[in-house]
């Protein structure tokens, strides 16, 4: 295949508002390093055009490692009984947070399992009380809940929700995820919109039985649902999962698929992720140069840093809690970049996702 042919379905999937899903499928196959660097480069133009140059910081607290789902590829599974879990309590929460905010860090992302021990009310206090502390965009990022609990979360003051579908397609989805449903997913993210929040969204590749084109279709939907972050990550196999003989996904389809997230979405928060970052060398900065725009510092206490085990091998892990926000600030400089400390909140007059259940 010619160079040719991919510059003309590049110029395509630029100009298109709804480009077909052949062509992106032919974009993500593009293997040859010249082929990609068209890619990367059309990515890196957009973000510049849309975004500019500063690269936002998003702190991240895995509060807690408890979760009753049985995800194939998640370490943190319910049936893995080999990790110890814990739950940090509101004070520690509160501490971390403080941190990030003395960095000058001014979002914070409170991550946990899908914790069946989480009480809402519990949550919304600890919400509530980062909000009259500290001047900090707060994101959650504690999975599938009834329509109540994200409303009683909205009120408490959060400002932000992610909750990646991490593939689109029905078959795929309910593949990956035993007794699951991908309709209780979009519902979640469709309620999450109603009430006003910014909502995160992604995707893993080189999930066991992707195609290219489930990635398109995944593109696709990100292209009609216009979330305000997107974050795309390679699989990588757990020891302790049903998953553990795969491959890990491919770094090169990672970034093409960043980029072409990148190209489509044009102004939507990417984060270079910190699965990318954890692969057989740190592969942010790549993703930094192929359309992404965020880094996601851990400020997660040391101690239970490496419990939240979801893959092996994840980045920083032995790192001192923040360390990472010094590193993303030579990271930034090393490409011509800077760290922007402002919220860095939607750049969406609105997200519309398509109920459909
Ligand atoms: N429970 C919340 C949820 O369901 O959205 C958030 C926690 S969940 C552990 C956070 C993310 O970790 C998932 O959305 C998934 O994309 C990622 N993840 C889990 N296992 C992974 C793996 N083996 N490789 C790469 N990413 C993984």
């Amino acid at each position: 295949m010619s160079i040719r042919t991919v510059k003309q379905t590049l110029a395509r999937v630029l100009a298109a508002a709804n480009p077909e899903v052949d062509d992106l499928a032919f974009l993500l196959g593009q293997e040859g390093p010249e082929e990609s660097q068209l890619i990367f480069d059309a990515a890196d133009r957009t973000r510049r055009q849309f975004m500019g140059d500063g690269i936002l910081l998003r702190g991240i607290v895995e509060f807690a490692s408890f979760c009753r789902n049985t995800c194939f590829y998640c370490g943190l599974h319910a049936g893995n009984s080999r990790i110890s879990r814990y739950r940090m309590s509101s004070a520690e929460i509160l501490e971390s947070v403080g941190k990030i905010a003395a960095r000058g860090v001014r979002t914070v992302v409170l991550q946990s399992g899908e914790d069946d021990g989480l009480d809402p009310e519990w949550l919304a206090n600890v919400v509530s009380h980062v909000k009259e502390r500290f001047d900090i965009a707060v994101t959650l990022s504690v999975g599938e809940r009834p329509q109540q609990d994200y409303a009683l979360w909205r009120d408490a003051g959060s400002d932000r929700y992610l909750l990646k579908i991490e593939s689109s397609d029905k078959a795929l989805y309910e593949s990956l995820h035993a007794g699951r449903r991908l309709e209780t997913r979009l519902r979640c993210l469709f309620d999450l919109t109603t009430l006003g929040y910014q909502v995160g969204c992604g995707i893993m590749v080189g999930l066991p039985g992707q195609s290219l084109r489930h990635i398109a279709g995944d593109l696709l939907f990100f292209a009609e649902s216009r979330f305000d972050m997107i974050g795309v990550g390679p699989f990588i196999p757990h020891p302790e999962t049903r998953l553990r003989g795969e491959q890990p996904g491919s770094v090169a389809l990672t970034l093409r698929t960043v980029a072409l997230t990148r190209i489509v979405t044009k102004n939507t928060h990417l984060p270079a992720t910190t699965a990318l970052g954890s692969m057989s060398r740190d592969y942010r900065r790549e993703g930094l140069l192929a359309g992404a725009n965020v880094l996601m510092p851990n400020f997660t206490p040391l101690q239970y840093k490496k419990l939240y085990e979801i893959y092996p091998g994840k980045r920083c892990v032995s790192e001192p809690t923040g360390a990472c926000s010094f590193c993303m600030e030579g990271l930034a400089e090393s490409i011509g970049r800077i760290i922007d400390y402002s919220r860095g909140d939607s750049q969406l007059t609105h997200t519309t996702v398509p109920a459909r259940s």
